[in-house]
């Protein structure tokens, strides 16, 4: 058998030496293994049942339609992969406009432009960095007056904090546009009662590396619409048509999930809640020990939400602050201790140098200002200590 190096920061292979903790590195999301994940792997090897297909994907589809409170969901290949079906569920067709929020990771809309759309980007409010409701109501009507609505509204649900989903639905739905939330960061967040997203038309997550709960990759749609996930599964496993021959009506996608995803997915959102309760209480540790530096501050949380605080996002402002997050980025990286620029505004990337965009302002403020923090849910309370104390010493110096 290859035996490979650990990954998880502080478990070393048999005969390796553990590493000093001054030196030890400190990821920014690793995976967290909930201890469940090999005997669910056997489980599913013994069952004979290893492709993307059979009990183990559909088993993993109702725990996360439980999880998140929404009936059907479908199970896929990535989180990119369910906003691309999403994306050709709702029609999107080439020449069609897309919006999605300004301050996002790029595949919120890569599957748009890819189907040829117009992305457009919308800036975000400055307390919870999300989509700006106002900016988005004026940009509609404005829309509609030039005669071109969007085919597709994309909020999202940044770093965990949901987007205002019943206020950006009544938006959209004034002019028949559809949403579909990109949820990707904030499995088990809470808005209005609901779970992010819960109201929009449909809604992406995903099963990355990085997020709150991971599968070693994947991603689901989930909507309270039963035809739609049964058209986004059909679609997922190449459009084949019910008959003894391939026949296909249409073309479609190799998206379907395996059953070894799967597996690993049905033992980690067992722990959903509980690292849901980890990441909130590192995010509150976070602000306890860092909120009296001048100039520090922090995503806000209304009082209609609950975030899943998928990661802590500081942000330096420059009117109190004398510390910028570049100082601080390199300070966290010669300790070991990886920290990331928050997401850098789409309307400013050069791969959408031609995209229209509404305002900006605030989102650009945002990646000059904010960095992401050390937040998962497996760092201990020592080494969420060191990051405190490398950020602290910036201050001083
Ligand atoms: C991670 C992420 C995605 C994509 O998910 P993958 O599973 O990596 O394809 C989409 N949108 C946002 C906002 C994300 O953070």
């Amino acid at each position: 058998m290859t035996a490979f190096p650990a990954a998880q920061p502080g478990v070393a292979p048999l005969g390796m030496a553990v590493p000093a903790a001054q030196h030890r590195r400190v990821f920014l999301s690793p995976p967290h293994l909930a201890g469940g994940e090999l005997d669910a792997l056997q489980a599913m090897l013994d069952s004979g049942w290893v492709a993307p297909a059979g009990p183990v994907p559909i088993a993993f589809e109702q725990a996360i339609a439980r999880a998140i409170g929404i009936p059907h969901v479908a199970a896929v290949t990535s989180g990119t992969a369910a906003l691309h079906l999403g994306f050709q569920l709702l029609g999107v067709c080439p020449g069609d406009e897309v919006w999605t929020s300004a301050l996002t990771f790029v595949a919120s809309i890569g599957p748009a432009v890819q189907m040829g759309a117009t992305p457009r980007f919308l800036d975000v409010t400055p307390d919870t960095w999300t989509m700006d409701v106002d900016l988005l109501r004026r940009e509609l009507a404005a829309a509609a007056r030039r005669g071109r609505l969007p085919r597709v509204v994309v909020p999202v649900d940044l770093y965990g904090q949901p987007a205002d989903m019943p206020a950006i639905v009544e938006a959209c739905a004034h002019w028949g546009v559809p949403v579909l939330s990109d949820s990707a960061e904030s499995l088990g967040a809470i808005q209005h009662g609901r779970h992010a997203g819960a109201d929009a038309r449909l809604m992406a997550i995903s099963f990355n590396g990085n997020k709150i709960i991971t599968a070693g990759g994947g991603g689901a749609l989930a909507s309270e619409d039963a035809g739609l996930i049964a058209r986004a599964r059909q679609l997922a496993s190449q459009a084949k048509e019910a008959a003894p021959h391939y026949q296909h009506e249409e073309v479609g996608y190799s998206y379907a999930m395996s059953s070894v995803l799967a597996a690993i997915g049905l033992a980690q959102i067992t722990a959903l809640q509980a690292r849901v309760d980890a990441r909130r209480a590192i995010h509150a540790r976070y602000r306890a020990a860092l909120h009296d530096l001048p100039g520090m501050r922090f995503i806000g949380e209304p009082n209609w939400a609950r975030s899943n605080r998928w990661l802590t996002v500081i942000r330096l402002d420059p009117s109190e602050a004398w510390v910028d997050r570049e100082t601080i980025r390199r300070a966290l990286a010669a300790e070991q201790i990886e920290s990331r620029p928050v997401w850098k505004p789409l309307n400013l990337q050069p791969a959408f140098r031609t995209a229209p965009q509404a305002g900006g302002e605030v989102a650009a403020t945002m990646f000059e200002q904010g960095l992401c923090l050390p937040s998962g849910s497996s760092l201990s309370p020592q080494d969420q200590n060191r990051v405190i104390a490398v950020i602290r010493r910036c201050f001083r110096a």
